[in-house]
């Protein structure tokens, strides 16, 4: 059932009724009306009533042999043959008739017609028309019991004027600015159909709940001034099997029909997640292969962009993320101290705050907070001033609501306590300086121990200079010894190691395994494959293909180039522990460190020693 056509189906039902009233009226009622008033009478009564002068209008139809006259006053109309009678004119005026002649039955057939049916249809016509103008409004906009069924309730027009800009979004200025793009293609497209530019279809909002994925969307729409159609993944996939597909299918027409416009779908790995060809879920299948089929329907250029927002992009189905689709990813990451603190300003702005509240050391205090949590935390003050009696929130009442919320939250988000956070950071220097020391392992780009809530307590970003395609063997173990040295930090350091290094240890031995199993690395095996890629498209997963001596040699070498790597780690470590207090000092205070930063530090301390 196409729902759109809905409205359609029932104006026609409506002309119909319309025909059918007139039809009765004017062949049954009108008649009947018409019969009551006139009364027939003689020729005889006629000319009487003439004689006595008591006559007012006549007409004499003579095409149809017959005479329409009233009395002196009107108020009766009387209908007569005609009768051969040569003197009837003189005595009619003599009678001071008022003569209608044929004038007005004479075009009756044709002005009949344009009265009795023409210009009411003309009339309902209309009418109807502008209901189902009504109707077509009302279903882009709220929800109308009648019409709404089944049809995608994609929540449309939050009307751009009003919506939410940029400005209203703290911090997140890397997301800001891929973002920034598409309102620029929105606001000019020509500029880039001129050189032949695409834009991407889609766009993959990824990152932590309430950090601010919906924000932007809003933002994007906001700044260009365009329609904003919302859905949550989980709207589509419904009781009734075939309701996804068509609800997809109806938010792409009203969004084509909206055009230009942003299509924001929340929650996408509610429909878009891997189907792995184990379990079955047919309407979700249909729904997300009628989501692929829409996004590969229309062309790059139409002015519909689709932006999606999800936490779990590792579930999503390759398929949607390959190009044409939502080929770009925007992450949109916990705010590190700057986003936070401008995030509590832009919060703060909306309640009243003593003048002399000090932002940065709240941020400092919210470490791992997402966006969310810290409007809610400025709430939370504004309540507890509230209920203190005072007039605005004060820097107290701010520190006490960050454990308010926090302590709701702290199992499900990592907030750090402060010795913690020392180990971390000296667990994501340790990576760096080991990373830093091998002339050919890449050097880092950016450090920051703000909790990931996909598990990383810190997270290092290093950069590959060019692209790189083959990777030496040497490459690989420095690439393993980098990844120990994180632990290796902890122990130096801190004297006690943690479970924080479980993601290290896992890439390591996978690194080392690899080497020995499929890149043909190790001296006593040569160049023998034992592990194959089983699919390489959904995961990539490797089975091993050995024997049970086989498996356990490899294991011995695994742990044997690990264990060289950790060693090597360690030398490097200890050589530079003062380095290792200072930098790991400098990330603890500042939460995060520039590659360039950690250079200057680095070097600065070489040419004091
Ligand atoms: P998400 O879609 O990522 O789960 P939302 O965009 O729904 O998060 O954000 C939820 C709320 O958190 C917003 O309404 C806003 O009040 C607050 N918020 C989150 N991130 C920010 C930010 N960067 N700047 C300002 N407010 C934010
Ligand atoms: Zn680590």
């Amino acid at each position: 059932m196409n729902e759109v056509n809905k409205p359609k189906k029932q104006l026609r039902i409506f002309y119909f009724a319309v025909l059918a009233c007139l039809l009765v009226f004017n062949m049954v009622i009108m008649p009947m009306i018409a019969n009551a008033q006139v009364k027939e009478t003689d020729y005889g009564t006629f000319m009487t009533m003439t004689n006595e002068g008591n006559i007012g209008l006549v007409q004499i139809v003579e095409t149809e042999n017959y005479i329409m006259f009233t009395d002196k006053e009107q108020k009766q109309v009387y209908k007569t043959g005609i009768v051969s009678d040569p003197g009837l004119t003189e005595r009619l005026h003599a009678a001071g008739a008022d003569f209608k002649g044929e004038i007005i039955e004479q075009p009756g057939i044709f002005s009949q017609i344009i009265i009795n049916w023409v210009l009411p249809m003309v009339f309902f016509v209309l009418i109807g028309q502008l209901i189902s103008r009504q109707m077509m409004k009302k279903m882009g906009g709220q929800n109308s019991m009648m019409f709404n069924m089944g049809k995608s309730n994609a929540k449309v027009y939050v009307k751009s004027d009003n919506g939410i800009k940029f400005a209203d979004v703290a911090g997140e200025d890397e997301a800001k600015e891929s973002l920034a793009e598409i309102v620029d293609y929105l606001h000019c497209p020509k500029k880039y159909e001129e050189i032949g530019a695409k834009m991407p279809k889609g766009l993959l909002l990824v990152g932590p709940p309430g950090t601010g994925k919906t924000m932007l969307a809003k933002a994007v729409a906001g700044e260009a001034g365009v329609p904003f159609f919302s859905m949550s993944g989980s709207e589509f996939v419904e009781m009734f099997v075939g309701m996804g597909a068509s609800k997809v299918r109806d938010l792409f027409k009203q969004a084509n029909e909206k055009a230009p416009c942003i299509v924001f779908i929340d929650e996408i790995d509610a429909i878009g997640g891997k189907r792995d060809g184990f379990s079955r879920n047919d309407e979700r299948e249909q729904t997300l292969n009628q989501l692929l089929t829409e996004m590969d329907g229309f062309e790059g250029n139409t002015g519909v962009v689709i932006l999606a927002a999800t936490n779990r992009p590792e579930t999503l189905d390759p398929a949607l993320t390959r190009p044409g689709r939502f080929d770009r990813r925007v992450p949109v990451e916990l705010p590190d101290l700057k986003g936070r603190e401008e995030i509590l300003r832009v919060h703060a702005k909306k309640i009243k705050v003593e003048p002399n509240v000090d932002y940065t050391r709240i941020a400092r205090m919210a470490s791992g907070a997402s966006g969310a949590e810290l409007a809610n935390i400025v709430n939370e003050s504004a309540l507890r001033a509230v209920r203190q009696g005072r007039k605005a929130a004060t820097q107290a009442d701010l520190e006490e609501s960050i454990e308010t919320v926090i302590a709701g939250y702290q199992k499900k988000n990592a907030i750090l306590t402060d010795k913690e956070k020392m180990v971390v950071a000296y667990h994501e220097i340790g990576h760096a300086l080991v990373a830093a020391k091998q002339s050919k392992s890449a050097p880092v780009q950016k450090i920051t121990i703000v909790p990931r809530t996909s598990g990383a307590l810190g997270y290092t970003m290093q950069v590959d200079e060019g692209n790189h395609y083959l990777m030496t063997k040497e490459e690989i173990e420095n690439k393993i010894a980098t990844y120990t040295g994180g632990r290796v930090a902890e122990e130096v350091a801190v004297g006690s190691i943690t479970t924080g290094a479980s993601n290290d240890i896992e890439q390591a031995t996978k690194l080392a395994r690899a080497m020995i199993t499929r890149f043909g690395m190790n001296d006593e095996f040569g160049m023998v494959a034992f592990e194959t890629v089983t699919n390489q498209y959904l995961g990539g997963n490797t089975a091993l293909a050995c024997s049970a001596e086989t498996q356990t040699k490899i294991d011995e070498k695994v742990v044997e180039v690990v264990k060289a790597q950790y060693e090597k780690a360690k030398q490097i470590i200890i050589e530079h522990r003062k380095k290792l207090d200072q930098l790991a000092q400098y990330l603890y205070i500042n939460e995060t460190i520039t590659g360039d930063e950690f250079m200057e530090i680095l070097n600065q301390e070489l040419t004091v020693q």
